[in-house]
């Protein structure tokens, strides 16, 4: 039996992480059974076309120039008892630390028809591979089940490439966790500008076909139809992006603790097992604001944990203080993005908030390219202490949205948040005269004070 001081199960970006950090400091093995590691963020653009499928394949020298060994199998099982993981090569494999970092995968949720072909979920290199067959064939409509961001920049890819799309969602507006109705509204006219046609307030309760999915059945009884002149051909997909689900199934029937949204740790990364740690989009992930459960899976939750975890491997004493939901993507013109609580998620989590808006331009107003930007805070109306932002943008926002994390991650109120010092130029903002942050921080200090 092969003896490991760490084994990490996955080589997502919480398992290449850390081996970057321990691999030449540890005998060090990363599980993983597919053939490459992918930069999910970017398969949307793969489909597309704008980059090729390989460009979202990662070097496996990541893990193997870290020094450590990379084993393409899978977790069977683990032994907590006698610190052992068996892999499905039949292989058995000791260690001294384990850590799990399986990640997610897509939820299809259990509805009659959802396991026709033609319905998929969008992950894999497999998934990617698939949609593109099916678009080169006859496949002309799709059906994109979910409008949060990987919903939203699918569904934009597949209408970029002609196809008729039809997107689903529960709510009754795009992106619901990220951006308020009021923020999304002209979200919505952009993705019907690109092609994509939005049904919101429904939800898919069936879909029925022969050999295939040919209808997608709605609670109100809308159904879409995928017409086809001849029988028996297949002109319509449906994808499901309506969230993810820990990958741990391999671990159930043993003493791991696990919670409704994955493995259950401390701010250490330590489970309820000894020398046995957890990372990434496998564990039950807590908002660093109020430090309950929340959704969201994303690698810019999955890396920090990992960092965390490595340096504490390597002897400090670091904590892991949650995630605060820094998150952005792109509709058409649109860039966007959001941190911490929307007003309705900070309502639904208890909290008594006052909200503030504020609107400038890209550039200063007198230049040609300028564009509009309009932002949303989110504030505790008690503690005064800033909660969330969401940015709507002609321009990037990801800086912007940084830092709003940082006045979150730091405990900010609004009062502070108002003091920003900023800088100002005519080609990279608003006159000297307005900041985005600071106008919508004095309005709702104007509101408080009343
Ligand atoms: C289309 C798409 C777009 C995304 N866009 C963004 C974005 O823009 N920004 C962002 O921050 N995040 C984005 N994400 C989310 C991000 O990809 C994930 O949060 C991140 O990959 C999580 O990293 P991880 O290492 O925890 O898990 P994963 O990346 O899921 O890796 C887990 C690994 O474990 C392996 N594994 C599972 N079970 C076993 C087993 N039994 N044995 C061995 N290995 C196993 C898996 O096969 C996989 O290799 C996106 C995700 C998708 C699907």
């Amino acid at each position: 039996m092969k003896e490991y001081e760490i084994i990490v199960i996955g080589g997502g970006p919480a398992g290449i992480t850390l081996s970057k950090m321990l691999g030449k400091k540890f005998k060090m093995a990363v599980i993983r059974p597919e053939n490459h590691s992918m930069i999910y963020c970017a398969l949307p653009y793969a489909i597309e076309g704008l980059i090729t499928n390989e460009k979202t394949f990662k070097e496996d020298s990541l893990v193997l120039d870290a020094g450590a060994d990379l084993i393409r199998s899978k977790a069977q099982n683990v032994d907590f008892e006698n610190k052992v993981v068996n892999l499905e090569n039949g292989e058995s494999l000791t260690y001294e630390k384990l850590i799990i970092a399986s990640g997610a995968t897509p939820f299809m949720p259990p509805i009659p028809g959802i396991d026709l072909e033609g319905v998929t979920g969008f992950k894999t290199a497999d998934d990617l591979i698939w949609i593109e067959e099916k678009l080169d064939k006859d496949v002309n409509n799709a059906v994109v089940v979910g409008a949060g961001a990987i919903g939203i920049e699918l569904a934009q890819a597949l209408a970029f490439k002609g196809i008729n799309v039809n997107l689903i969602d529960m709510a009754g507006s795009v992106l619901p966790n990220m951006l308020d109705a009021e923020l999304s509204e002209e979200l919505r006219f952009e993705m019907t500008n690109k092609g994509v046609n939005f049904i919101g307030n429904a939800r898919v309760t069936e879909l029925r076909g022969e050999n295939f999915v040919e209808e997608v059945v709605m609670d109100s009884g809308k159904i879409i139809k995928f017409q086809s002149e001849e029988k028996g051909k297949q002109t319509g997909i449906v994808i499901f992006a309506v969230g993810m689900k820990p990958e741990i199934d391999f671990l159930k029937n043993t003493t791991l603790e696990i919670d409704k949204q994955g493995i259950v740790i401390n701010d250490k990364m330590e489970t309820n097992i000894p020398n046995v740690y957890a990372v990434g989009d496998c564990v039950q992930f807590y908002s660093g604001i109020d430090h309950k459960p929340l959704l969201g899976k994303l690698a810019t939750n999955a890396v920090p944990m990992s960092k965390i975890l490595g340096f504490n491997l390597l002897g400090q004493n670091r904590s892991y203080k949650g995630f605060f939901n820094g998150a952005a993507t792109k509709v058409g013109k649109y860039y966007l993005g959001s941190t911490g609580f929307t007003e309705k998620i900070a309502k639904e989590r208890g909290f008594d908030i006052i909200c503030g808006y504020s609107k400038v331009t890209t550039k200063f107003p007198i230049m040609p390219t300028k564009k509009n930007k309009q932002m949303k805070l989110v504030v505790d109306r008690k503690t005064h202490r800033v909660l969330g932002a969401q940015i709507v943008s002609g321009e990037p926002v990801i800086g912007r949205i940084d830092l709003l994390t940082y006045a979150i991650q730091k405990d900010s109120t609004v009062e502070e948040l108002a003091e920003l010092s900023y800088a100002s130029q005519p080609h990279q903002s608003f006159y000297p005269a307005a900041n985005v942050v600071v106008l919508a921080s004095e309005e709702i200090i104007k509101k408080l004070n009343k």
